[in-house]
Formats: structure tokens, C-alpha cells, sequence
């Protein structure tokens, strides 16, 4: 078990292979403070979603250690882990429901009221009050009447609801137009606030809000430090 952490990450020598191929990551050593965010930058293939997924613990390491406040992550169950962390991968999770239950997912208990605050702060509220039946839209499979943007606002709000102590986000490249962009700049600086993030980040405006960039190639970081720096 793992009592709320307060998220410090340090990756130890990571190395990593998928199925015994060629090693992706190779010695990969750094070390993230509580509440500082991180924008993973690189060439497509370089490993940054592998590093994410590490951090989730969708796989295991070969060799060395993933530390949270201290803890190595492979030796606490992977549902205390899950309950510290927000993870947004590219494509949103929707389901069939209506908006709001696909806000309150896994946390079951959660009050309209929390639902509508946690909507306002990442910029969703306006775009579900204008649809139909507001909160109680009906979305179909896979949120086939949601725009890309939409779905990211809605898993924006199911995420700050569940108030991880970490947040890892696989940016979608997919393009969206500058009002959306702006609500989901908006949506993410509140979610960051107070949060370990790790963002593979592809918009410059995302990148620039980071406290940290991180630039993967090679099987390794080779720059690390903030927008200004580098
Ligand atoms: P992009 O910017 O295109 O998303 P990325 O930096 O996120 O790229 P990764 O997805 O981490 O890159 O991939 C790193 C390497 O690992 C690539 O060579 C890729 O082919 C390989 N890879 C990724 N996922 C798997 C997988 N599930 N099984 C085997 N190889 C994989
Ligand atoms: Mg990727």
C-alpha cells in the first residue's frame, strides 16, 4: 500500500526493452520535486510515451529503480499506484453514458456540484451546458459525437475529480482549433497546480507553462532545464 504521496519521481539507470527487442531506454537517470511539471519533447520514436508508461507502470523495467517520495514502484500493488496518479493517454477514454457520468468515472460518490466545479475550472462547463441536455447528453460509443478537443476537456475533468497526486498526459498532436486550444491550455494549467506532471507536449504554448523540458533521443535525455535555459 502507498499512503498519498506527495510525488517526487526519480527514475535510477532506467533501462527498458519492449519483449526483448532493441533497448528503448538505456540508463536513463533523473529526478522530478512535488509539484514541478515536466514537458517530455523528441522525435517521434524516441521513447517519450515509453516513459510515461513506465512511470503508470504498464511494464516493467529491466534494470534499475522508478521512485516515488522514495518508494521503487515495482514493489507496491498497482492499485495503490493507480489511485496517486491521472493518466490521459492521446485518445480519451469515453464511454456510453451521459457526460456527467463519464466525469464522475471512478469516483462514484462525486456531487453534481463537484462535478459542474471541476467542469469550470478546466474550461468544460461551457461547451456541455451549449449540448442538448447539458450534463445529461447521452454520448455514444467511443464519444463518436464528441470533438477531439471535447473528449480531452471531459477527461480533463474526470482527472482533476480524482485529484492525483501525479499527472502524466500524451498530448494529442491531432489539430484543434485556437478557441478549443485555448480552453485546453487553460483547462491543463489548472490541472498542473499543485500536481507532479509529465506532459509529452507538442504545442509550443504547453511547452513554454512547463517548469521543466525534458528532450528525449537516443534512448536517453540529452537536455534537461527550463524553456529559458535551453
Ligand atoms: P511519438 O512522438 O511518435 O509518440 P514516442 O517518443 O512516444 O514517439 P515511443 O512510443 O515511446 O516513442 O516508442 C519508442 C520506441 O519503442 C519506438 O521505436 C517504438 O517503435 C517502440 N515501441 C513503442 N511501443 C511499443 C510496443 N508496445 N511494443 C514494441 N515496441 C514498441
Ligand atoms: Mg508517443
Amino acid at each position: 500500500e502507498m499512503p498519498k504521496v506527495v510525488g517526487e519521481v526519480t527514475f535510477e539507470n532506467v533501462s527498458f526493452s519492449y519483449e526483448k527487442g532493441k533497448e528503448i531506454l538505456h540508463n536513463v537517470s533523473f529526478s522530478v520535486k512535488p509539484g514541478e511539471s515536466v514537458a517530455l519533447v523528441g522525435p517521434t520514436g524516441a521513447g517519450k510515451s515509453t516513459i510515461v508508461s513506465l512511470i503508470s507502470r504498464f511494464y516493467n523495467v529491466d534494470s534499475g529503480r522508478i521512485l516515488i517520495d522514495g518508494q521503487d514502484i515495482s514493489k507496491v500493488t498497482l492499485q495503490s499506484l493507480r489511485s496517486q496518479m491521472g493518466i490521459m493517454l492521446q485518445d480519451s477514454f469515453i464511454f456510453s453514458g451521459t457526460i456527467e457520468d463519464n466525469i464522475r468515472y471512478g469516483k462514484l460518490d462525486a456531487t453534481e456540484v463537484e462535478i459542474r466545479r471541476a467542469s469550470k475550472t478546466v474550461c468544460a462547463h461551457s461547451f456541455i451546458k451549449g449540448m442538448q441536455d447539458g450534463y445529461r447528453t447521452e454520448v455514444k460509443e467511443r464519444g463518436a459525437l464528441l470533438s477531439q478537443g471535447q473528449k480531452q476537456l471531459i477527461s480533463f475533468a474526470r482527472t482533476l475529480l480524482s485529484d492525483p497526486s501525479i499527472l502524466v498526459l500524451d498530448e494529442a498532436t491531432s489539430s484543434i482549433d485556437v478557441q478549443t486550444e485555448k480552453a485546453l491550455q487553460q483547462g491543463l494549467d489548472a490541472m498542473l497546480t499543485g500536481r507532479t506532471s509529465f506532459i509529452i507536449a507538442h504545442r509550443l504554448s504547453t511547452i513554454t507553462k512547463c517548469d521543466k523540458i525534458m528532450y528525449i533521443n537516443d534512448g536517453g535525455i540529452t537536455e534537461c532545464g527550463s524553456h529559458d535555459e535551453l
